[in-house]
């Protein structure tokens, strides 16, 4: 597969020689000469994995999410990676909760060799049998949403795994449809992003972009806290197992393709996100996913 990578490498190739033969760089070369300039952050990304020793139900390859997830962890040692974040669905049912730890431990002993800093966002499936704090406390990971800063950018993890009464998802007590970012979390969300100057990315396992099964359902008000704040370039989510990406106001929404979905290598799913310091941000997609380019 030829990524966007290699084609921007070309281009720049070419440009150099033409650089070479008129003495002056033309504004196309230019371009792909900064696009050459390391990132200020290179982000590893992947999601639904539904890992589960178990065989397969339909289109989901429960068993495989182990070697695919050592193909994207090599990919990233390659790229050198500075932050890798799973979108959540990391795991997929046990019949018991000990049994589900266990795969869980499985597929994050896989997952934690990757470079750089690991973020967990939750999932339904993440927290159907087990509670947040049994999924966090495996991963090693204190809060289910929170923010961080790396290379110039402001980056937010949220969690919509609750009913519509505010009650946090786990042990079966809720319905996949119901996810819902409670008034707490919101008011949150409205703090930090006044809070920093920096351009900000959003991460969230169901969707904000939608307002189907899919959505999340007070999608609109958490939006309006996006569209306010005016500094989100990005929001990369997950759970609709496929590509799909829309801009709404300023912000890319951008869901990935599943990892679990069809057998074989082939039909893996996983991303390297470039952010230059030009504000260009490059997601370079692998086997099943796409690939993306924004300037902002
Ligand atoms: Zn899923």
């Amino acid at each position: 597969m030829t990524s966007t990578h290699d084609l921007s490498r070309r281009a720049f190739l070419q440009g150099g020689s033409l650089f070479l033969a008129a003495g002056a760089a033309s504004p196309a070369s230019m371009l792909a000469a900064a696009e050459e300039k390391p990132p200020l952050v290179r982000i590893g990304l992947l999601t639904d994995l539904h890992y589960a020793d178990k065989p397969p139900a339909g289109t989901r390859h429960y068993r495989e999410s182990l070697a695919k997830v050592a193909e994207a962890v090599q990919r990233f040692h390659r790229e050198k990676t500075d932050v890798v974040v799973e979108l959540g669905d990391f795991v997929d049912a046990a019949d018991s909760v000990d049994t589900e730890l266990e795969y869980l431990a499985r597929i994050d002993r896989e997952f934690s060799a990757c470079p750089g800093e690991k973020h967990y966002v939750l999932g339904n499936h993440c927290v159907d049998t087990l509670t947040k704090r049994e999924f966090l406390q495996t991963v090693m990971q204190e809060a289910s949403y929170y923010s961080f800063d790396f290379g110039g950018y402001h980056f937010v993890i949220l969690d919509a795994c609750f009913r519509s009464d505010g009650v946090a998802y786990g042990r079966h007590n809720f319905q996949w449809t119901d996810s819902n970012i409670p008034q707490t979390q919101l008011a949150w969300l409205r703090e930090n992003l006044a809070d920093t100057t920096k351009p900000a990315i959003v991460f969230v396992h169901q969707r904000l972009d939608v307002s189907d099964n899919y959505g999340i359902k007070n999608a609109a008000a958490v939006r309006a806290v996006l569209k306010a704040a005016d500094n989100v370039f990005a929001v990369f989510q997950g759970h609709y197992h496929r590509n799909d990406c829309k801009q709404i106001d300023r912000t890319h929404y951008c869901t990935l393709a599943a990892m679990v979905e069809g057998s074989g290598a082939e039909n893996s799913a996983y991303a390297v996100m470039d952010i230059f310091d030009n504000d260009m941000i490059r997601v370079r997609g692998f086997r099943k996913q796409e690939s993306y380019r924004w300037d902002r």
